[in-house]
C-alpha cells in the first residue's frame, strides 16, 4: 500500500486538469505455480508482481497511466500523465481519505507457507502414480498447483480508501487413455479463495482416480448421434454454458453499447419461468468473491433474472457513471494494474429448482446426459455458443444408457434459457477452476441444478471444439 498522505498527494496531481474523479488503484500479487508432466516437474515459477494505475475521469473520457514502480515520483510521473490526456475547468476537491472496511470473512485457514514447495510438489508425483497404476492404457498424464496471493488497495478523490486480499489456491490433473488408435482426453481440478486447508476438503489421489476412470470408459464409447434432441446438462461446472452464453450479455458494456439481446429489457420475460440466475461477488471460498471490486465498491448479491423476469445488470463504475446510476454492482474488475476495470461477473449460477435430478433423467424419452464439458466458444456478445462434451452417455426410455463419444452442442443462450423445462434441485457450484477471458483473465465461478433443455442441435464429431470456457 502506499501512505495515505502521498495517496492524497497524487490524487491532487491527477486533478489539476480538471478531472472530475480521479484514482490510485495499487495491487502487489506474489505466485507460485508448478507443473508435472511425463512423470516429472516440468515446471516451477515463482512470481512476484507490484505496481498501481493511475485512473482520471472527464466525464465519460476516461484515462489511464500505470507504472511498475511504487516511488512517488512514479506515481506522480503516471498521475501526471493521465491527467495531460484530458482537460476541463471543472475544480473537484480531493476529499480526506477514509478507510472503508468490508464486512465479509473470506477465512484463510492454513497459511500457503504451511507446506513446503517439495510436499507441494510430491502432491502432484502421486497424481502421476495413481494414474498410471489405474491402468497401461493411461498413456499421458499431467498436473499442476498453483497458489496465489493478490492485495489491492483503492483509493479515490470522493475520499474513497479500500483493499481487498485475495489468496487462492488450485490444482489441475488430465489424463490422455489410448486404445487401438483411439485417444481420449480427460480432466478435472479444484480450487478456491482459501488457503492449504483446501487439501483437506479434497482429494487429489481420489479425483485423479475419476478422471481415470472416465477417459478409460469413454473409450469403448460409441459415436455420439447427431440431430436435434433433449440434453440434460450436469450441476456444478455445467453453469459455465450459462456464464458464457447468457451471463456476459448482461454484463454493463454489452448494455450501453446495445449489442448484448438484454439490452433495454429489464422487466420483460427473457428465460423460461423456472430460471432464477444470480451473480453472488460474497461467498466465502469462491474464486469470484471479492470485498470490494476493483473499482473499490462493495461486492455485493445481484438477482439478474427473477422467475424469468430480467431484473438487473452487473455495472462497474464507467458504465455506471455513463448512464448516471448512483452505484455500482461491484462488478469491477481488471486482471492487473496494467489493466483498466470493466464490467464482470463473480460467481454466476443458476438457483435450485424443484425436479430430483434422477426424475429428470426418468422423465426424458431419448436424449443427451452430460457428465463431463471440455472446450466450448461463446460468442460473448450474442450468445451463439458451441461446447463438447468429454463424458455423456445416451439416455433412453429414462435411463442412461451407452456412452457416447464426441457429443458437441450448438445453440444460442438467450434462446435455450427460454426453453429449459426442467430444473434439479441440487445447485452446486463448480469445483474451483473457473478463469473468465473477456480480453482479461479474472477468475470466477459457475454453477447450476441439473437442467434439461428440451431441443438443442447436437453433433457428432471427433474433434474437439477449441477455446476453454470460462
Ligand atoms: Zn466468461
Amino acid at each position: 500500500m502506499i501512505e495515505k498522505e502521498l495517496a492524497g498527494k497524487i490524487l491532487r496531481e491527477a486533478l489539476k486538469t480538471g478531472a472530475d474523479l480521479a484514482e490510485i488503484y495499487v495491487e502487489d500479487v506474489t505466485s507460485t505455480q508448478l507443473g508435472f508432466d511425463d512423470s516429472k516437474l516440468e515446471q516451477a515459477v515463482h512470481g512476484a508482481d507490484r505496481g498501481a494505475g493511475i485512473r482520471v475521469f472527464f466525464g465519460n473520457l476516461v484515462t489511464y497511466a500505470y507504472t511498475d514502480s511504487l516511488s512517488e515520483n512514479s506515481l506522480l510521473d503516471a498521475a501526471h500523465a493521465a491527467a495531460s490526456a484530458g482537460a476541463s475547468s471543472a475544480k473537484t476537491q480531493l476529499i480526506d481519505l477514509t478507510e472503508r472496511k468490508s464486512p465479509l470473512v473470506y477465512p484463510v485457514e492454513k497459511e500457503l507457507d504451511s507446506m513446503r514447495i517439495e510436499d507441494k510438489a510430491a502432491i502432484l508425483h502421486r497424481i502421476d502414480e495413481t494414474a498410471r497404476a489405474y491402468s497401461p492404457l493411461i498413456v499421458q498424464v499431467f498436473g499442476s498447483y498453483g497458489e496465489r496471493v493478490r492485495r489491492v488497495w483503492i483509493y479515490n478523490s470522493t475520499g474513497l480508501m479500500a483493499h481487498d486480499e485475495r489468496t487462492f489456491v488450485e490444482i489441475r490433473m488430465g489424463v490422455v487413455a489410448k486404445k487401438n488408435g483411439t485417444m481420449q482426453r480427460s480432466f478435472r481440478g479444484f480450487g478456491g479463495q482459501k488457503g492449504l486447508e483446501l487439501l483437506d476438503d479434497n482429494d487429489p489421489t481420489a479425483v485423479i482416480t475419476e478422471v481415470a476412470e472416465s477417459a478409460i470408459k469413454m473409450l469403448d464409447a460409441i459415436p455420439c448421434p447427431a440431430g436435434e434432441m433433449t440434453v440434460v446438462m450436469p450441476n456444478g461446472w455445467g453453469g459455465v454454458l450459462f456464464h458464457e452464453a447468457c451471463g456476459h450479455q448482461m454484463e454493463a458494456d454489452f448494455i450501453t453499447k446495445g449489442t448484448s439481446a438484454y439490452a433495454g429489457k429489464v422487466g420483460e420475460v427473457v428465460a423460461s419461468p423456472i430460471i432464477t440466475a444470480i451473480d453472488d461477488g460474497t461467498i466465502p471460498g469462491r474464486r469470484g468473491s471479492l470485498r470490494f471490486d476493483d473499482d473499490g465498491t462493495p461486492a455485493q448479491r445481484t438477482v439478474l433474472i427473477e422467475r424469468g423476469v430480467l431484473k438487473e445488470y452487473m455495472w462497474d463504475l464507467v458504465e455506471a457513471r455513463r448512464v448516471g446510476r448512483e452505484a455500482s454492482t461491484g462488478n469491477g474488475r481488471r486482471e492487473s494494474y496494467r489493466h483498466m476495470p470493466m464490467p464482470r461477473m463473480t460467481n454466476t449460477f443458476i438457483d435450485n429448482g424443484e425436479h430430483d435430478p434422477q426424475e429428470i433423467i426418468e422423465s426424458t424419452k431419448r436424449g443427451i446426459y452430460i457428465k463431463q464439458m471440455a472446450g466450448g466458444q461463446a460468442e460473448l456478445a450474442k450468445g451463439d455458443f458451441v461446447f463438447n462434451a468429454t463424458e455423456a452417455y445416451l439416455i433412453e426410455e429414462g435411463k442412461l444408457t451407452a456412452p457416447v463419444r464426441g457429443a458437441t452442442v450448438f445453440g444460442n443462450g438467450p434462446a435455450v434459457l427460454k426453453e429449459i423445462d426442467m430444473l434439479g434441485n441440487d445447485l452446486a457450484l463448480d469445483p474451483g477452476m473457473g478463469i473468465c477471458g473477456k480480453g482479461q483473465s479474472a477468475r470466477v465461478s459457475v454453477g447450476q441444478p441439473t437442467l434439461r433443455i428440451p431441443k438443442v442441435q447436437v453433433g457428432g464429431t471427433d474433434e474437439p471444439v477449441e477455446g476453454v470456457m470460462g
